[in-house]
Formats: C-alpha cells, structure tokens, sequence
C-alpha cells in the first residue's frame, strides 16, 4: 500500500474526515518517502476560533476540576485504544521510528494519567494571618484560552503536556501544530472530539486546532482572549514571539532550542556511557531538542572511546523507519539536510575530523533525505558548536579536568539538558550542584534526552525559561489570588495601621 493511501487509512480510523484532506493550499510531506500525502486547508478564521474557544472556556471553568479529569481521564483511555494507530501516522508523518512513534502516544496517555490524578491536587496554601480571626488562603481560578504553539519534531506529545494541564486547569485550548505535521494534530483533534460527545456535558470548541504557518501562529500570539501562550520551536521563533506576548503582559511558557552536552568522566561504567550517548546523539535522527550535541570526553579514555564510538555511528542501521532493525530514520525535510551540510563543511574548514554525516541516497525516493549521523572531532568549542545544528551531528571535544569540562559545558547560550557520566560520586554531586551544570535537566549516567512526564521539562537561557509536564507545571496554567477573611467583629489592619474615621 502507498504511504498516502495509508495515511489517509489511518486518519480516516480516528475519525478525521477525508474531505479535509485534498484541495488545499498546505502540502504535508512524509519525510519517509518524499511524497505529499496531504493537501490542506489552512485555517482563515483564527480569530472566530479563538472568540469560541473563548465562550468555551467561560463555560467549562465552572465545571468542577475533578469532572475536568475524568474528561481527560476518558481521553487517555481513548489514547490507549489507539496507540498504536496514531503512533504509526506519527512516524509516517515526522519520520521517527516506529517505537519512538509509540512512545511519543505513550507520553499522551501518561500526561492524561498525571492531569486526573492532578484535577483533584489543585491545592492551595493555608497561611497564618497576623490579624486575630483572619483566615488567609491561596485559590487557584483558570486563566482563559491557552495557546499552544508546537513545533515539528514532537507533534502530538507537546500538545499534551499542555493540554493536559491547562484542560483540568479550567482553561480551553487553541493549538496552532507545526506546518509539517498538521496530520497528527487533526487525528488528536478527532479523537478528543469524540471522547467529549461520549463524556457528555463538554463545552464545544474546548479544544480547537489552527492549521497553518508562523502568521496563524502569530494571530494567536496577538489575539488578546489568549492570556497565556505556550511555544515550542527554535530560539528564532522564541524572539519573534517572547517580545509581543510581553507587549500585552500575556504569559509566556518557551521551550526553545537546546545544545545539550555530556560528560564522560573515567570512572564512567563505558559501556552504559556509550549506550546513553547513542540514544541521546542519534535517536528521532538528532532531531529532538534534548538531543545531545556536544560530548566532552577526559582525556584518558578519549582515543578509545571515540573509536568505539565511532564504529557505532558507522554501523547503526539508517533507513525507513517504518522497518524493524531501523534506529535512524529520515531528516524532516530537504533544508534540513542542506542546514546539515553547511555545519559539517563549516566544521571542515575549521580542521575538524569528520565520520560520517554522507547522505544514503534511496532511488526510489529522491525527495527523502536520510543521513548517517556524524562524529565530529573538533579542535576547540568554536562559534558553530554553540549553535544549534538541528540534525544528527555530535560534536567531541576533549578536557582535562572537571572545572575546565564544567566551564566547556555552560559556555554555550542554551540550557535545556546535560549529564555526566561518572562512578565518582564527587564528580556527580559537583555537577548537579549550584556551580555544576547551568541545564533545566540535569541527569547522572543517563543520556540528555528521554525526560520523563513526571517531572518539570524545560530549560534556561535561549532555551527560554518555560517549564512544562510535570512537578508543579500546572500553576502556569491557572491565576492565583490570596483570600483574606475576617470573622471577627472587629476590623484590626495589617502592619498595625490605625485608621479611625470617628
Ligand atoms: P520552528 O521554530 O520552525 O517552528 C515551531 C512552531 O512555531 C511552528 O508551529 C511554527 O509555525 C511556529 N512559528 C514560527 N515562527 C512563528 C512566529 N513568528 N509566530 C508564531 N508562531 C511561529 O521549529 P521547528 O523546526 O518546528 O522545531 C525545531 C526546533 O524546536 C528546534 O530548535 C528544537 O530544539 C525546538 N524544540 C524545542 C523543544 C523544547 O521543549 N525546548 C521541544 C521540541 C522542539
């Protein structure tokens, strides 16, 4: 069956209507093959969807946050049944490979799972007043429409992590997906569309999709019924928006680039190091925001353990990633590559050693860009290796001692992930610690990517400071307002402020 027919097969299974599919303006594209499996309409009527989103919203925060989770609840369940449905559409339309597919799905199913748990753990403070008879207490309220800007390369989890929340939160959602992967947005769209009419009593319109590119997204930036917009992309997409949403005073929640780094200490157990630095370098064909791109390995295990590294990046199977055996599967698209190459050849002209990063060329599928990830020894941290190449290219750097490995390791303007791979419990402690690692995430004999819905994903610097999925994340999505009560007869003033109008 063709990748196209079997697209459609698969959203038609969760209830996308076929119509929507042909005719438009938006051509999606599957890395896998090349070819255009969809033609869509782009949304014209932003602002429509955003005013309904909005009378949703007004409805549904009255609706008990417990009754908020069994909706998401429900949907989880939904998720379940579907796993692997959607997961398939997820890696014919991003490229991943199949488990990595899954498991994005899987991380739906878990978030829904965190946010009911949550919709009755939306607590607030009881704290001591300094006035006899007061009671003061924090309330949280919901916010309003919850923008959610998602970028390519998770398309459907991101979604989540936010909806999840900001849903049993009280708020509705408008998600304005990536360009590349509207599909699997429409499908999450579909289903929670159907769990709503079988839950009952769920506002419609809750939850809307904005198919399109940056000026959709930008209408849901501007629009002033959005009072909180959580962006995911590139630092360039971070400084168009950061920038207007502080004009109105709306909150932001920014997941930006990263340029993650590993330590690889001698203690280091080599054989989980090299496990955890291939998944981390290679795995979503290094194109996850956690992936690891810089590798400062010590000087006394460097030799051996770059050449080990080395006959990994050589070996590991790169293809379709549709086939079992199949770790690295296609770049999104074309410019990808071409981003690629310009770093590898810039990396050239600065005297670097290069294995790998050739483009395996598939006859059948000139449109389709698979490349076999590269290795890069290079001399110093140059400008190139602080900036985020957005493809499977790890850069390898040497240190000497753990101050200098530290200092290599912040000097860059991003801060999302890191870790350090060491049996030395000084050189762990020391790189969790205040003056170790500068990362949202920071992780011990783990690779930098894989972060678990449980706790507060995010990073610091250009990555843009957001924390979203677990932890306490949730607060983002609602206000909070401090509540003072007297129940006396009198009326003491704080500070003792007197104040007698006779
Ligand atoms: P991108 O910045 O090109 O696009 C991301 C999204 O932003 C898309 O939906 C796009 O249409 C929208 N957008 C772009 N400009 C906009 C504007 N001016 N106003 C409103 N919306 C706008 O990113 P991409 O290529 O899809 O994804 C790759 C980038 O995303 C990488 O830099 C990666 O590190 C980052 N990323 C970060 C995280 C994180 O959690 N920190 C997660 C995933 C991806």
């Amino acid at each position: 069956m063709g990748i196209q027919q079997e697209v459609q097969d698969l959203l038609l299974r969760l209830g996308v209507n076929a119509g929507t599919l042909a005719g438009g303006a938006l051509p999606v594209q599957s890395p896998i093959t090349g070819e255009i499996i969809a033609n869509l309409q782009p949304t014209t009527a932003a602002a429509e969807a955003i005013a309904e989103a909005h009378e949703a919203f007004l409805a549904w925060r009255t609706v008990p946050a417990p009754k908020r989770g069994e909706l998401i609840r429900q949907f989880g369940e939904d998720l379940r049944a579907e796993r692997e449905t959607l997961g398939r559409l997820v890696t014919l339309e991003a490229g991943k490979i199949l488990s990595e597919g899954v498991g994005e799905v899987q991380e739906m199913i878990d978030i829904c799972t965190f946010a009911a748990g949550l919709s009755r753990q939306l607590t607030g403070l009881t704290l001591p007043s300094e006035r006899p008879r007061h009671r003061m207490m924090e309330t949280w309220h919901p916010l309003g429409v919850t923008g959610v800007i998602s970028a390519f390369n998770f398309p459907v989890a991101v979604w989540s992590w936010n909806a999840a929340l900001a849903l049993v939160c009280g708020n509705s959602v408008v998600w304005k997906p990536s360009e590349k992967t509207p599909l699997t947005a429409l499908a999450t769209q579909a289903m929670f569309e159907r769990t709503a009419a079988k839950v009952g009593g769920v506002p419609a319109k809750l939850s809307t999709v904005l198919v399109g590119d940056a000026a959709i997204g930008q209408a849901l930036v501007d629009s002033p019924l959005v009072p909180i917009v959580s962006a995911t992309g590139s630092t360039a997409m971070g400084r168009a928006v950061s920038p207007r949403l502080a004009q109105r005073f709306a909150r932001a929640i920014l997941e930006l680039g990263g340029n993650n780094a590993a330590i690889v200490c001698p203690s280091a157990d080599i054989e989980i190091a090299l496990r955890g630095v291939a998944f981390a370098a290679m795995g979503t064909a290094g194109q996850r925001c956690t992936t690891l791109r810089r590798l400062i390995v010590h000087d006394t295990i460097y030799d051996e353990f770059v050449w080990r590294l080395q006959r990994v990046f050589g070996s590991v199977r790169v293809g379709d990633p549709r086939d079992t055996g199949t770790l690295v599967g296609p770049l999104i698209d074309g410019r990808a590559f071409a981003t690629m190459q310009r770093a590898l050849a810039e990396a050239r002209a600065e005297g670097a050693t290069i294995h790998g990063g050739e483009r395996i060329e598939r006859s059948a599928w000139p449109e389709a860009f698979y490349v076999r990830p590269a290795l890069v020894e290079m001399k110093e941290q140059s400008e190139l290796v602080r900036r985020e190449t957005f493809a499977p290219i790890l850069y390898v750097l040497r240190y000497k001692t753990l101050d200098e490995a530290i200092v290599l390791h912040n000097a860059v303007p991003q801060g999302l992930s890191s870790s350090i791979f060491t049996n030395d419990m000084r050189e762990a402690e020391r790189f969790l610690s205040t003056e170790g690692s500068d990362c949202g995430i920071a992780n011990v004999n783990i690779g930098t990517s894989g972060a678990e819905i449980g706790g507060a994903f995010g990073g610091e610097k250009e990555t843009g400071g957001g924390r979203e999925s677990g932890s306490d994340a949730w607060k983002q999505y609602m206000r909070r307002a401090t509540n003072t009560i007297n129940y006396g007869s009198d009326l003491p003033l704080a500070q003792g402020v007197v104040f007698e109008i006779g």
